[in-house]
């Protein structure tokens, strides 16, 4: 099943759930827009080297598209599609005022030098100028795209809007400056933004554990995908006191039985590659990714790629609670044998909507051409996360459904006002 196909089924969950208006559910599964585009490249040999790309601009209702760009030698049209529809989505579960898109490009960027990358991310946006802008459409880093490629983008888009006169003078930049989010802080970045994905995940978290009533020094945590959005999360647990028990990459995974300390690991990763070469520095035992998943704690974050836990492995998950910071990393079919063991998971589309927050926290600031502290960027971000918990569990407690399909719900409620606003149903 491709991952649009998943997402299509979550829709329609959701949608009987909730008796939606078939007219709404049928706009949701048709993205308004689809670009397809041929990059030429001059590689560094001389020759020269086509890359297929993509942007899939799945609603604006809401607001802008908004969604990152995935490099990736996987992509394909479907898991954009999917990506977008996601982003529209999760927008509406946190109530910003964005609509939902996404881009890709079919590339594995470790077989690219520097200036390859560079001249490709330049030739990308160029091929999708016109239907990208601070208002329009806005990308993001997703997998494998850093906030240096980000910088690129807005670079090559100032150029861009030089050559069609609508950028004269030096002190207009701002006004473009929202185009792209995730750029480094010299170049128009949010403060907050490198860890907003996984501080808004604990802020969701901190709501979930005052409910149950766990306490985090009794609580066992599993990181899958210590990258960017894992490492964090596993840094700001481990601060508020949860025990970090297990973490892995794509070569593998360690479990220590006494706890780790995140930083250190991610220190040691970032020296000998992959968390799996730092088993003797920290007396973790390795274990393959499969093992992983299925290692006993109280919760696992899900924070490396999409269909991780599926129909074959999700009967062997022994943690108690699941939190997915990666996008779609649990498939429907998963979905349901977790529901039928009990084991709660905190959807996607809920636990990483801090990155879309901040991200449109940059844009903001952008557009006023104002900065603001991290500090006033996070606690801007907290009431938005418990705000969106808080409508997500309603929605669960109405419907005696489960969160994603209660985030669904209560996306689906929101988009639905948003196009009825406008007229167009
Ligand atoms: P990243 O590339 O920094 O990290 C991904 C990590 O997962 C890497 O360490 C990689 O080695 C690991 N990995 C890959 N395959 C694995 C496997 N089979 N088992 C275990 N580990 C594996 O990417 P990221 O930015 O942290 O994003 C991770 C996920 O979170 C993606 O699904 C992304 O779309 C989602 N996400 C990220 C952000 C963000 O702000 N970074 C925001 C929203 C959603």
């Amino acid at each position: 099943m491709s991952l649009f196909e998943n997402t299509l089924k979550q829709i329609e969950k959701a949608a009987t759930i909730m008796s939606l208006d078939p007219n709404v559910k049928a706009l949701m599964e048709h993205p308004q827009r689809i670009v397809e585009v041929s990059i030429p490249v001059k590689m560094d040999d001389g020759s020269l080297r086509f890359f297929q790309g993509f942007r899939v601009q799945h609603s604006n209702y809401a607001g802008p598209y908004k969604g990152g760009i995935r490099y990736h030698q996987n992509v394909d049209m479907g898991e954009v599609q999917a990506l977008s529809a996601w982003m529209s989505i999760k927008c509406s579960v946190v109530g910003i005022p964005l609509g939902g898109g996404k881009g890709g490009i079919v590339v594995n960027p470790k077989e690219l030098s520097v200036g390859e990358l560079e001249r490709l991310t330049r030739g990308y946006i160029r091929a999708i100028a016109d239907v990208i802008g601070p208002t329009k459409d806005v990308p993001a880093p997703d997998v494998n795209t850093t906030p240096q490629i980000m910088d690129w983008i807005v670079d090559e888009y100032l150029k861009i809007k030089r050559e069609t006169g609508e950028l004269t003078s030096e002190d207009m930049n701002h006004m473009f400056m929202g185009v792209v989010t995730g750029k480094t802080l010299e170049h128009g970045g949010s403060k907050g933004r490198n860890i907003a994905t996984a501080q808004g995940g604990v802020y969701v978290l901190d709501e979930v554990a005052k409910e149950k009533g766990f306490e985090p020094a009794n609580t066992k945590v599993i990181i899958q995908g210590f990258g960017n959005a894992g490492g964090v999360m596993a840094q700001l647990l481990a601060k508020k006191g949860y025990q970090i028990v297990g973490a892995s990459d794509s070569q593998g995974g360690l479990i220590f039985d006494k706890g780790c300390d995140p930083e250190k690991l991610l220190a040691c990763k970032a020296e000998k590659a992959t968390v799996i070469n730092c088993d003797t520095d920290f007396g973790g035992r390795r274990v393959t990714n499969e093992e992983l998943l299925e290692t006993e704690c109280d919760i696992l974050i899900l924070a490396a790629l999409e269909n991780q836990v599926h129909a074959e492995n999700a009967d062997k998950v022994k943690a108690k609670m699941i939190l997915e910071l990666a996008n779609g990393p649990t498939t429907p079919e998963a979905d349901e044998i977790l529901a039928k063991k009990g084991i709660m998971v905190i959807p996607d589309i809920l636990a990483n909507s801090g990155g879309v927050t901040v991200s449109w926290f940059e844009m903001l600031q952008n557009a006023e051409n104002k900065y603001w502290t991290e500090e006033e960027a996070l606690q801007k971000l907290l009431p938005i996360m418990v705000d969106g918990w808080k409508a997500v569990k309603g929605n669960a407690d109405k419907y005696n459904c489960t969160l994603r399909e209660a985030a669904y719900v209560t996306a689906l409620a929101r988009i639905e006002g948003k196009i009825r606003e406008k007229g167009i149903l």
